[in-house]
């Protein structure tokens, strides 16, 4: 299928975008990272293209992602595997944009270490399958892969004022279980504060900051 220039532009910004033909064939354009989600949801993807409500639900999909509910796909969507790939959409594009908005604003770098190199993620503060967990970029961190993984198991944190704390306890624990290997040069290479986005309303928020450490468990 050829893809028009205009949705082109959309698909980079938008993480897909697709228009239907008016042979009633749908040309989707989309970004590597979406790559996974289109291969495996290939023919129901194209599917949506058989009615003008359905390729309009995966356009408006697109255009927001957080806009359009579950129980709504499911309401104006018939075949089960077409509501499937739709749902599978939607959390796909609202990671793309989450990991993109946060990159974005710390510079992909760590703001822990301060590590680049392409070993940087996009961690959530308050867990996205929490009720309260956003894909707002302020419910996001930029973390390396080692500091994103201490940090969702609870070993480091930050507070509300972004200084960075290690779970002594926890470090404790490690050690007695002859597991506590590398603590010194891991404190050490942990920064004092939080580096933050130039943009303060990137800034993590005080209440998703809170509420993450009180579900891991942390206190003052
Ligand atoms: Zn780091």
């Amino acid at each position: 299928l050829q893809i028009n220039r205009k949705a082109l532009d959309a698909a980079k910004t938008r993480g897909i975008a697709s228009y239907r033909k008016l042979t009633g064939e749908l040309a989707i354009a989309f970004v590597p990272e979406f790559f996974g989600i289109y291969v495996d949801h290939k023919p129901a993807l194209h599917g949506l293209g058989k009615t003008v409500q359905e390729a309009s639900l995966l356009e408006q999909i697109a255009a927001d992602p957080s806009g359009i509910s579950d129980t709504k796909i499911e309401q104006s969507v018939a075949a089960k595997p077409r509501v499937c790939a739709l749902r599978m959409t939607k959390t796909a594009l609202r990671d793309i944009r989450f990991r993109r908005n946060v990159l974005d604003a710390y510079g992909n770098q760590c703001a822990m270490c301060a590590v680049q190199l392409k070993l940087v993620e996009a961690a959530h503060i308050v867990p996205v399958e929490h009720p309260d967990g956003t894909d707002e970029t302020c419910n996001g961190v930029a973390l390396c892969v080692l500091h994103h993984r201490a940090y969702d198991h609870g070993l480091i944190s930050f507070d509300e004022d972004f200084k960075i704390r290690v779970n002594g306890k926890k470090l404790q624990k490690l050690e007695v279980e002859s597991r506590g290997g590398g603590a010194q040069s891991f404190k050490k290479a942990l920064r004092e504060n939080l580096h933050l986005p130039a943009n303060a309303g990137a800034h993590p928020k005080a209440a998703h900051v809170k509420k993450a450490n009180s579900l891991r468990g942390w206190t003052k």
